[in-house]
């Protein structure tokens, strides 16, 4: 009984938390367990900053958990293993995505697509264990343990801060260019130029399609085309929709906030697909523009953990990394509202040095 309450105290662990709705987020104390038999406890090292936090400290999904430590985009050092682990190593350079567990069992986790598991998966945070009751918490904290099989590879030669977003940013892109079955040649419309869309990017030039961004503010036109844009359409002029109506193959629409689904639909040439991966308010969607041209509309929610290790090691052969913006985690309230101004090139990744060192 000394030993457990000993080492529970070893795990104790500084963090940071929204403690309740749109709170600004404040030092914090959490408890993580003393790795299983199959877990790994990581040593945080960066941990991205994705709007999906934003919007659940927010609760603008009304299905917030208070008080919540965000954070999905997680890279660390492996110092831990269960006596069963195999795979890892204390030393290891690993990531951790928006999951940390799934049920296993279901049509979905046997497919390997844990993220659409029937039961639900584990939430890396604003969730709860597969008991039901235990809440998670993310990465925006030193130290995570996390069971072996939800646990990553990250490749050597991507810089570690850059690597971190891949784990949501990243696999979010690129799973729906893959599944949907983007080409070479194709022409792919982003529609938003944030952590996101600027990942599609990089991986639309990768695949050799020839990318369009589409955007609401002119200022990024230089910035998109140096990371692999070939055209720039600036979404504020009205005319640019009648002027490309029909362009494009497939659209990635990865913009967080309200817009007309319609007007870009009309930019898709008969039997074009367009995808969303960004979750703003509901909008108001006309069967038309998917009529006339035989257009279809889907959907696309991260990614599993086997194509997750693929998007990896495809960043690591193709040189691609996100774009970001180093912050220590006591800058995360700013940069939240930096974010809401659009005001990141491209996403804000936290360095948790100093949290580790004692300041708060
Ligand atoms: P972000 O970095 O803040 O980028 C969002 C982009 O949307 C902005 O850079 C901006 O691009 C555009 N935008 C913002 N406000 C706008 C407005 N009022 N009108 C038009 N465009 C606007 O966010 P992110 O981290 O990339 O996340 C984007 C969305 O994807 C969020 O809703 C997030 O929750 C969601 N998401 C979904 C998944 C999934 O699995 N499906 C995973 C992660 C995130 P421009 O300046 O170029 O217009
Ligand atoms: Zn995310
Ligand atoms: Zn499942």
């Amino acid at each position: 009984m000394d030993t457990l309450v000993e080492s529970k105290a070893t795990l104790k662990t500084p963090a940071y938390a929204a403690k309740k709705a749109d709170a600004e987020l404040v030092p914090w104390s959490i408890v993580r367990r003393e790795p299983g038999p199959h877990d790994v406890l990581i040593d945080i090292l960066y941990c991205g900053v994705c709007h999906s936090d934003i919007h659940q400290v927010k609760d603008e999904w009304h299905n917030s958990i208070f008080p919540m430590v965000p954070g999905h985009e997680i890279v660390g050092r492996v110092v831990k293993v269960g006596d069963h682990v195999k795979k890892w190593k204390p030393g290891h350079i690993v990531g951790v995505g928006c999951f940390v567990d799934s049920c296993r069992r279901c049509e979905a986790c046997r497919a390997g697509e844990e993220q659409y598991c029937e039961p639900g998966m584990t939430l890396t945070y604003n969730g709860y264990e597969r008991d039901g009751k235990t809440p998670t918490y993310g990465g925006y904290s030193t130290r995570i343990t996390v069971d072996e099989n939800y646990v990553m590879s990250i490749p050597k030669g991507i810089p570690l801060e850059r690597a971190a977003p891949l784990l949501c940013a990243g696999i979010t892109t690129y799973s729906p260019l893959k599944h949907f079955g983007l080409e070479a040649g194709d022409k792919l419309g982003v529609v938003g130029l944030g952590g996101l869309g600027h990942m599609a990017v990089k991986f639309g030039h990768a695949t050799g399609a020839h990318v369009t961004v589409l955007s609401h503010s002119p200022g990024k036109r230089d910035d998109a085309l140096a990371l692999g844009a070939d055209d720039f359409l600036v979404t504020k002029d009205e005319a640019v929709f009648k002027e490309n109506a029909g362009r494009f193959d497939f659209i990635i629409d990865t913009v967080s906030a309200q817009h007309d689904y319609n007007a870009y639909l009309s930019l898709l040439r008969r039997d074009g697909i367009m995808v969303l991966v960004g979750v703003p308010e509901p909008t108001p969607l006309s069967a038309f523009p998917l009529i006339v041209k035989r257009r279809s509309l889907a959907g696309s929610l991260i990614g599993g953990i086997r194509e997750t290790q693929e998007m990896l090691d495809f960043c690591g052969q193709h040189g691609v990394a996100a774009d970001v913006e180093v912050i220590p985690i006591q800058e995360i309230n700013r940069a939240y509202a930096r974010m809401l101004k659009n005001d990141v090139r491209y996403r804000f990744v936290i360095d948790l040095a100093n949290l580790k060192s004692g300041a708060s």
